[in-house]
């Protein structure tokens, strides 16, 4: 990441950084009462243009967890998709970037509580320099914190409290030595990596956790489900998948909207498919890189000019 961008937007009006703060005795910084979203707008050099890559289905999603968690959302979709497109040029954005949309109880109220408390709609941008998936595969460890369930907080929100589980996982699988954690459901079945989804292949099929088991059925993996039978000769099924498919496995895959597709080459210490990045998730790694930067007429409908020509 470069450093963030100096404006940023809120409750729609674009302001300087350091004007947008927030309160030590904000609801949300005790409790995680909010919920996020993180968008790619990818830079095609050629066309001299910055691209947003489904904001609509990001924004929707937004729109899902704040009704989900009760929250008041006063943008539509669209509106949130031009708010985005304003602030990117109002940064005059010509690089990579990821957006960070943030709703969260800004309101100074002590107690536990999702009601009657007020509420802040943020946009912030941050330059994204390089690339970041490891091209030599990622190493994995299943981790011993597993998967929250529906049942104790709502998984098809991207609420920010739940994110501690992945973030404990993800600093013990690298001190550990490993790159990435897996996490398990509660009974013990594969759920997602820390903030990406998994797919594995077992000859001509992929097989992906399923999107209302206890997962966060990511944009990235949908719009897999969809390139793999257009761009592979593979097919792509929704089933449960067992911790032991893991280790078996032909390839193994993580997707999500920060580093695209990454092949996983080591989980456990043991070897997956020949231990380099498995050949399909090279290809869709790339088909989808270009579908987000707009160098091929492939699904231009997930992507967004933001600069006027
Ligand atoms: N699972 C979790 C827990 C995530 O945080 C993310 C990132 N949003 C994903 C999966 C991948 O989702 P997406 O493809 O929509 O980024």
């Amino acid at each position: 990441f470069g450093a963030p961008c100096p404006q940023v937007a809120v409750e729609g009006e674009i302001v300087p950084a350091d004007e947008a703060r927030i309160s030590v005795h904000a609801n949300a910084l005790s409790y995680g009462t909010g919920t996020f979203e993180g968008i790619r707008a990818f830079w095609n050099a050629e066309h001299e243009q910055l691209y947003l890559f489904e904001g609509a289905a990001h924004y929707q999603r937004l729109h899902r967890s704040a009704r989900i968690l009760g929250l008041p959302l006063r943008f539509s979709v669209d509106e949130l998709v031009a708010m985005t497109h304003d602030l990117l040029r109002a940064n005059d954005v010509r690089t990579d970037a990821y957006v960070r949309p943030l709703l969260l109880l800004s309101g100074e109220v002590l107690p536990v509580r999702m009601h009657d408390i007020d509420s802040r709609l943020s946009i912030a941008v941050t330059p994204v320099v390089g690339d970041y998936a490891n091209p030599s595969g990622l190493r994995c460890m299943v981790s011993t914190w597993r998967r929250a369930s529906d049942a104790s907080t709502p998984i098809r929100a991207k609420v920010i409290g739940s994110y501690v589980g992945p973030a404990l996982a993800k600093t013990e699988a690298v001190r550990a030595g490993y790159d990435e954690a897996l996490m398990l459901t509660g009974d013990g079945f594969v759920a997602e990596a820390t903030t990406a989804n998994i797919m594995v292949r077992f000859g001509k099929t992929w097989s992906t956790p399923i999107g209302t088991d206890d997962i966060l059925a990511g944009i990235t993996r949908q719009q897999l489900l969809e390139l793999i039978p257009e761009i592979t000769t593979a097919k792509v099924d929704e089933r449960r998948v067992h911790r032991s498919e893991l280790y078996a496995a032909d390839e193994v895959l993580l997707c999500g909207t920060a580093s695209i597709v990454s092949s996983v080459v080591d989980i456990d210490g043991r070897r997956i498919g020949s231990g380099r990045p498995g050949e399909q998730a090279l290809r869709l790694r790339h088909d989808l890189q270009a579908i987000a930067r707009r160098q091929t007429t492939q699904h231009q409908e997930w992507t967004t000019a933001v600069y006027e020509k």
